[in-house]
């Protein structure tokens, strides 16, 4: 699968991005970026804005301040959302999102959930959107439940499905939140094990979890939240074993 190549510019990237919900503020001057080819795991405590600053570069939260863009140009904006509103359209087949709970279509097969948005949105006839969903049924370990209904598979498996579907649509960015949360220890190494491939083919990735193993060995780039804010950012390795922050320093040792 062709990917972007590295080239150090953001991808997708958020400048002083604030959120608030009611008098709850979520997000606080939220400046990040995620570079073609990086992998890069956001980390934190529950309730720390994690999947909030995920679903607003999803385009799925409007912002209250701030910006969202990509490849340099402007897709969310607090101050003025209407005007951002046809590049936010053209490029938000280029964002796939895996949730938590994994959202597959319970009435289509495994095969009808791949192939529905590449024919809806991509516009491919149906022997092509097959031909690539069979491809990437494989790819995910599961070419031979292409014609099974979701119900009858393992969360693992219908989280690869759901994998599976987010890259039909062929996009330069994955995020990921908390995909393995909602499984059972055996069945998260499996989803875990599809994540780390597409890492290694250099898939752009952001992924929020709680798997710190994960954030530790397959993220180029790790980013601790904690309050709305990004407390520390920086090689994974260097975090885990001396984090310079007190709060990083808790929320570490609160996880042993
Ligand atoms: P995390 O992913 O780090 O656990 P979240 O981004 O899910 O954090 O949530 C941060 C805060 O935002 C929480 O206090 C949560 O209750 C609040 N929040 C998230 N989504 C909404 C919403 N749609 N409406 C109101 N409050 C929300």
């Amino acid at each position: 699968m062709p990917f972007d190549q590295p080239t150090g510019a953001p991808l997708i990237e958020t400048k002083a991005l604030s959120k608030r919900f009611g008098d709850n503020t979520v997000l606080r001057d939220v400046s990040m970026g995620v570079a073609s080819g990086e992998v890069v795991c956001v980390i934190g405590p529950s309730g720390s804005g994690k999947t909030t600053l995920l679903r607003s570069m999803a385009l799925l939260e409007a912002p209250s301040g701030g910006q969202v863009l990509m490849d340099g140009t402007v897709i969310a904006d607090g101050e003025n959302g209407r005007a951002v509103r046809k590049a936010a359209r053209a490029v938000r087949s280029d964002i796939g999102m895996v949730f938590q709970h994994f959202n597959l279509w319970p009435h289509m097969s495994v095969l009808g959930n791949v192939i529905e948005a590449p024919m809806r949105v991509r516009g491919l006839g149906r022997d092509q959107a097959v031909a690539e969903a069979e491809a990437l049924l494989e790819k995910v370990g599961l070419a031979e439940k292409r014609d099974a209904s979701p119900g009858r598979l393992s969360g693992g498996q219908q989280q690869r499905v759901a994998i599976a579907r987010a890259l039909a649509m062929k996009p330069r960015l994955m995020l990921f939140d908390e995909a393995t949360s909602a499984l059972d220890p055996e069945l998260k190494a499996e989803v875990l094990a599809v994540m780390r491939a597409l890492a290694e083919e250099g898939m752009t990735m952001l992924a929020v979890t709680h798997e710190m193993n994960f954030a530790r060995r397959a993220c180029t780039r790790l980013v601790f939240m904690d309050g709305g804010e990004i407390v520390e950012e920086g090689a994974p390795a260097a975090f885990f074993d001396a984090p310079t922050t007190e709060r990083a320093r808790r929320f570490l040792a609160r996880l042993e």
